[in-house]
């Protein structure tokens, strides 16, 4: 990143600020909401290999305006608490801009999980749970972690197991963290959430005619040329779904060492599996390897989405970058300079704020599925479906004919769980969008979606605020 560039941190409150000012906030609210509310730093001494190992972890809450507050817990080397505070505050204007009920919190330890073994990341992610439960930072009513970089399903299902041996009385512990397994009390469609989110939001730009064409492009997804940068959880399964189920064409895939680019269009999950098996693209038999996976950032295309790292679009890059519209499936790709430059050249930016929610919005759906103690469609599923066959009859004995088989099929069939958590994610997704839009079409101080999106999000926690101090 280029030493000029406004940190992660700085981005992020500088981006507020912009749609602070557009809004008529009481005076000093908008100082209050930005500010962090508490971060901790823990260092604690972990059994491993015959002696001790320190560890420093981190967890912010940015804000309690509501309960729990809600983020990811991340697992990287290079995890410093600036950024953490940074994610914490991108978790909070999140769920406000999706209507999530919760704050915003963000953990990370200094890690690297490659260097351990699954039975050292146990013991280790134990400890770590019990260091947030015995300083109030875990719990299903105050503080909710759940996967983020360098973290998955299995360290949330130790996380949860150490939080309820550790509250045996607490009959709704598993709710204390989200992005567990399914048998572990986790939801359908978690998993893919991000990604799919991701497709949800870029199809609800496609049906706004007025967009489009602010963003150079005409027509629907449908052979629309995409770079993707990141091929872990969220780059995946958006790539995939974009491609398999849009028609989209993937021409460019890149990951930290190295790109893969191909005009006709990839096949993400032959790429994805490739990577899988031999831990790099260099070698994929398809398309053409770019050693410098920076190169395949500026390629022309009509979509780029980051989706790996905060900073990856800076001063240094933001001036060639080809796409038309740029897609934010991380967590702040793109510094608060670069912004500027990209909106200079006509780049219209979906903003990480909306587009990437859907992972914490499938996260709430799993949480009310934990306090709820029932799957989704456990109740209704057979009774849809009685009432469908029901309509059926009436119908095939009006008309005095039978209907297709499949098609009878397909209309009885009644939601099982993933087919609600999808249609919950794409309403949400698709009203958030439109709300943003609204609230960038009605304020003459607001010239761009990324600072509507958070001039959404700052309306509505002014809104709590205010009714709080009445
Ligand atoms: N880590 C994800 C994010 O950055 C998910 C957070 C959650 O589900 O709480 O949005």
């Amino acid at each position: 990143m280029n030493t000029a560039d406004l940190s992660f941190l700085e981005s992020v409150n500088a981006s507020f600020n912009l749609a602070a000012d557009a809004l008529d906030l009481p005076k000093g609210l908008g100082r209050q909401i930005r500010t962090c509310n508490a971060v901790c730093e823990m260092k604690f001494g972990v059994e491993l290999k015959g002696g001790y190992e320190i560890f420093t972890g981190w967890r912010a809450t940015h804000s309690e305006h509501v309960l729990p507050a809600k983020g990811g817990i991340r697992y990287a080397p290079f995890a410093n608490q600036q950024e953490v505070e940074a994610l914490a505050a991108l978790m909070t204007y999140k769920c406000s801009i999706v209507n999530i009920p919760f704050a915003g919190s963000k953990g990370a330890l200094c890690i690297d999980p490659k260097n351990y073994s699954l039975e050292e990341l146990d013991h280790i992610t134990r400890r770590f749970a019990q260091e947030l439960d015995k300083r109030g930072l875990l719990g299903p009513g105050v503080n909710v972690p759940a996967p983020d970089m360098g973290t998955g399903q299995r360290m949330m299902s130790w996380i949860a197991d150490e939080y309820q041996k550790l509250h045996p009385n607490e009959i709704n512990a598993r709710a204390c963290v989200t992005g567990k397994p399914v048998h572990f009390g986790g939801v359908q469609g978690r998993i893919e959430a991000t990604g799919r989110g991701v497709q949800y939001g870029i199809q609800e730009f496609f049906r706004h005619p007025g967009d489009v064409k602010k963003a150079n492009l005409e027509g629907s997804l449908e052979g629309k040329k995409i770079i993707i940068q990141g091929l872990g959880n969220v780059g995946y399964h958006a790539a995939k779904f974009l491609e398999e189920e849009d028609g989209a064409k993937i021409i460019g895939i890149i990951e930290r060492n190295g790109a893969i680019i191909c005009d006709q269009g990839l096949n993400t999950e032959e790429v994805y599996q490739y990577k899988i098996q031999y831990g790099k693209l260099e070698g994929f038999p398809h398309g053409k390897f770019l050693e410098n996976g920076e190169d395949a950032l500026k390629l022309p295309c009509d979509i780029l989405i980051p989706a790996a790292m905060e900073g990856v679009i800076s001063r240094a890059n933001a001036s060639q970058i080809n796409a038309k519209l740029i897609a934010e499936a991380a967590n702040g790709p793109i510094t608060f300079d670069a912004d500027k430059i990209l909106q200079d050249k006509g780049v219209f930016i979906i903003p990480d704020t909306y587009l990437n929610a859907g992972g914490v919005t499938v996260s709430y759906f799993e949480w009310l599925k934990n306090l709820s103690h029932v799957r989704f469609g456990r109740m209704d599923r057979r009774f849809v479906e009685a009432q469908g066959e029901k309509t059926i009859k009436l119908l095939e004995s009006g008309i005095e004919k039978c209907l297709d088989e499949h098609a009878k099929a397909d209309l009885i069939k009644g939601p099982d769980e993933i087919t609600l958590v999808r249609s919950g994610l794409e309403d949400t997704m698709r009203e958030a969008y439109q709300e943003i839009k609204e609230m960038h079409l009605s304020n003459p101080k607001i010239h761009d979606r990324r600072t509507a999106a958070f001039a959404s999000a700052i309306r509505k926690i002014a809104d709590i605020y205010d009714s709080m101090y009445l």
